[in-house]
């Protein structure tokens, strides 16, 4: 049994406020002329698109000068055990720590909310994790915390302290997730961001198997 635990990828799609959405540059089409006047036999597109789109991972350097770039982080915090856990958090708040269940069972874990209910639809008052709540499973071992909403911290977080201590802790975060239909337990999970040199996040293709 398999999961698909992301979002379409399509200029539907919502951003962040301000990013670059996703468009689709067609060159070639198949049976259509092409510049030079011969009809093609291929297509062929370019993809325009902020790194941080749809299922993605944030690199450290998102958030910390100087701080590794997606490219250089372990592919082993994408890949294996993972906890899905489903909060009642109110639209706005931060997920505290008696919010989930104690200890957790995985080193990974993705915390359902339910509080961005519409990937096409941008909601700025999406649930967050609290600082302590990271710190908490940091303690715990955890090496990885994905969440079904834009951002780890509050939209209108200036300070970011819940990336912050993703930063401190050395953990990594996975961000626009779509979890409504994906029942608590334990998968493994698959969730590998892209080799792209220098950048501060990648869109993922995010995957639980039972
Ligand atoms: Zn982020």
């Amino acid at each position: 049994m398999i999961y698909d635990i992301s979002p379409p990828l399509s200029p539907r799609l919502a951003v962040w406020p301000g990013d670059t959405p996703l468009t689709r540059e067609v060159l070639l089409e198949i049976g259509r002329p092409s510049a030079s006047n011969f009809v093609s036999n291929i297509t062929l597109s370019t993809l325009h698109a902020t790194v941080h789109l749809g299922a993605h991972a944030d690199a450290p350097s998102h958030y910390g000068a100087d701080a590794p770039a997606i490219h250089e982080r372990g592919l082993d915090y994408y890949l294996g055990p993972c906890q899905v856990v489903r909060v009642a958090a109110a639209r706005g708040t931060r997920v505290a720590p008696d919010m989930l269940p104690q200890p957790v069972r995985a080193e990974r874990v993705l915390i359902a909310t339910g509080t961005f209910p519409d990937p096409e639809q941008f909601n700025t008052d999406f649930a967050a994790l609290s600082p302590e709540l990271v710190r908490r499973l940091h303690e715990q071992g955890v090496r990885l915390v994905g969440i079904d909403t834009p951002s780890v911290d509050l939209f209108d977080s200036k300070d970011l302290p819940s990336h912050q201590t993703f930063l401190r802790c050395d953990m990594a975060i996975l961000e626009g997730l779509v979890l409504k239909d994906v029942p608590e337990g334990i998968y493994q999970l698959i969730a590998l961001p892209l080799k792209l040199v220098g950048f501060d996040a990648s869109p993922v293709r995010a995957i639980l198997k039972k």
